[in-house]
């Protein structure tokens, strides 16, 4: 039953570097848009100085309408969490510090 283990991760294309329409190395990004939030995609490097090359491709498929509903909440949650967790981190060191005072 070994022969059906693969070591080739079929993600081989993906690793090899995309160029633009200008000749540049195309930086994988992630979108933010509440649509699409966290698919990646083929973006340009120039994108800050200067948008004309407009190089655009997905890497990930869409995402279906239930993860598109979800994911944003996700994010959103997970902020408020990590906010929550730098407050109580704060919290915990003024409370330390008062302990080892007293
Ligand atoms: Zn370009």
């Amino acid at each position: 039953m070994a022969s059906s283990f693969s070591s080739q991760s079929g993600h081989s294309r993906t690793n090899a570097p995309r160029l633009c329409y200008c000749g540049e190395i195309s930086p994988v990004k992630t979108s933010m848009a509440s649509r699409n939030m966290g698919r990646r995609f083929y973006g340009y490097a120039r994108y800050e100085v200067d948008a004309t090359c407009g190089y655009f491709k997905w890497i990930d498929p869409p995402m279906c309408q239930h993860g598109r509903e979800v994911l944003p909440k996700m994010v959103a949650k997970m902020n408020r969490l990590e906010n929550e967790l730098v407050t109580s981190r704060r919290r915990e060191k003024i409370y330390c510090k008062a302990l080892l005072a007293a």
